[in-house]
């Protein structure tokens, strides 16, 4: 874990977080400034920095088969939900540990991707 990581600080607990999911590698706590009436983030226990870094498909499926985890429990998975992952800079990461955005609850723009 690294320590002056947030996101590692509340995957190993040292910062409470209210998890709606846990397994051995992967945990799942409500966004600080929710966008939308659900906005989970789903996050690996392992310090990975960005989607960029990421080389391990088996962890990478544990990550995405959580999100669809998160959405049932939340009741979300039947009329839909939004998965957004920011990589870098310019995709506009800026809390530096991979993070799937898993947000629901309200309509999505179709097709929509983003400014
Ligand atoms: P990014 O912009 O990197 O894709 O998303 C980072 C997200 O983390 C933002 O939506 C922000 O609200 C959320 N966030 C930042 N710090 C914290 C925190 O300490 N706790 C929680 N639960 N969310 C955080
Ligand atoms: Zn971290």
């Amino acid at each position: 874990m690294a320590s002056d990581c947030i996101f590692c600080r509340i995957a190993s607990g040292a910062i409470p977080a209210s998890l709606v999911y846990q397994d051995e590698h992967v945990v799942a706590f409500p966004d600080v400034h929710p966008q939308a009436p659900t906005h989970v983030l789903v996050v690996p226990r392992k310090h990975i920095g960005s989607l960029a870094e990421l080389d391990d498909a088996d962890l990478a499926g544990k990550l995405l088969l959580a999100v669809a985890e998160v959405a049932r429990r939340g009741g979300v998975a039947e009329r839909g939900f939004r998965t957004i992952i920011n990589t870098g800079a310019e995709g506009g990461q800026t809390v530096p540990h991979l993070h799937f955005h898993l947000l629901a609850g309200r309509k999505f723009a179709e097709g929509s991707l983003g400014e």
